[in-house]
């Protein structure tokens, strides 16, 4: 793996000494020098293993001490901030679901003192781009300059293959508006299973990502939190060799900015189906209210708004009333179909 690509890998959850010791150190002997572990664990639901707490913040001493790596756990309140900076840990992250809560975001950013604090920065749990914005500006407004941001994917009914769907373009987006900001995937979390890490990985780095958070535990099968997703060290090796990283002569700029067309054209083709499910639902409610499929005023304001849009986006107003045209005769189709399959 190419050095620039940083890598920070560990456990899901520190469950006891004897696993984050044994873990860290076939970590190490890998190269990966950053290691991650769940001290505090959120559960979307009550009963599960919601972590070792405290005690094992002397776990992840003891992986610095003894292993020589730097280590990073999830902070969710000023209390784990504290807890955690005190006994040294090196990297703190702020989890997907605090993200999404700005009053969390803002009361540990409160509670930050020292400038050198290095916080990696989860997207939140659902697909707002100016929530994880939020969150960027709140600890740069607290003086913190080592900002990372961390993409695990996005939460929805429908996540096909994943467990959190990636939709590229949110993390793209935050790439030009932080252009200085390293971007990290976490493919573990936006997967949910082993198979996924290695292709997400790969995407990612064609992305130019600048690195990879990815769960690893010494005996994932008997793992007290995400057991399907962590991969073993062998498997994380294997994994680690097997990526390609972008680099002069093997990618040329013209295939990684195909690559990234791609992506956006998939996130594209999404939301038009999107669109068009809606689109159902609202002919539903028409054929249930006696209404007509067409009402002109509708469709010119859509079109007026498009329009608008389009030229605040300096985008070719009379491309995008071409467009919407198109989208809107297709929806207009599936509705006039609807009422005659009923
Ligand atoms: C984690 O990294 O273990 C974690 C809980 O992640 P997320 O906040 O992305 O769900
Ligand atoms: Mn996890």
């Amino acid at each position: 793996m190419d050095s620039k690509i940083k890598i920070i890998a560990g456990p899901c959850s520190a469950e006891s000494r004897a696993q984050v010791l044994e873990t860290a150190k076939a970590l190490k002997d890998m190269g990966v020098k950053i290691f991650r572990a769940g001290v505090w664990k959120p559960r979307t639901r009550p009963g599960g293993f919601e972590g070792a707490g405290d005690v094992a913040l002397e776990w992840l001493a003891d992986v610095r001490k003894e292993a020589g790596m730097k280590t990073c756990c999830e902070v969710a309140t000023p209390e784990h901030l504290h807890k955690a900076l005190d006994s040294g840990v090196d990297i703190l992250w702020i989890g997907a679901r605090t993200t999404a809560d700005p009053f969390a975001v803002q009361a540990i950013a409160d509670g930050i003192e020292s400038r050198e604090v290095t916080i990696l920065i989860k997207n939140p749990v659902n697909p707002d781009v100016e929530l994880w914005a939020g969150a960027v500006e709140r600890f740069r407004n607290a003086g913190v300059k080592n900002i990372l941001l961390v993409h695990r994917g996005f939460s929805s009914y429908d996540t096909g293959i994943y467990r959190n769907l990636p939709l590229w373009h949110i993390p793209i987006e935050m790439k030009r508006r932080f252009p200085d900001i390293p971007v990290l995937c976490d493919p573990s979390h936006m997967g949910g299973r082993r198979e996924l890490v290695l292709p997400l990985s790969q995407q990612a780095l064609d992305l130019m990502y600048d690195g990879l958070m990815i769960e690893c535990h010494c005996n994932p099968d008997n793992a007290l939190s995400d057991k399907l997703q962590q991969l073993s060290p062998a498997q994380l090796s294997d994994i680690l060799s097997n990526l390609k990283p972008r680099q002069e002569g093997r990618q040329t700029d013209l295939e990684s900015l195909r690559n990234r067309i791609d992506v956006l054209d998939e996130s594209i083709m999404k939301l038009l189906k999107e669109r068009m499910v809606v689109s159902e639902q609202i002919g539903d409610y028409k054929l249930k209210q006696n209404m007509p499929v067409f009402q002109s005023q509708r469709y010119s304001q859509i079109v007026d708004k498009v329009i608008r849009q389009a030229e605040s986006l300096g985008l070719d107003p009379d491309f995008a009333a071409s467009l919407m045209e198109l989208i809107h005769k297709e929806s207009v189709r599936l509705q006039l179909k609807q009422r005659k399959e009923n």
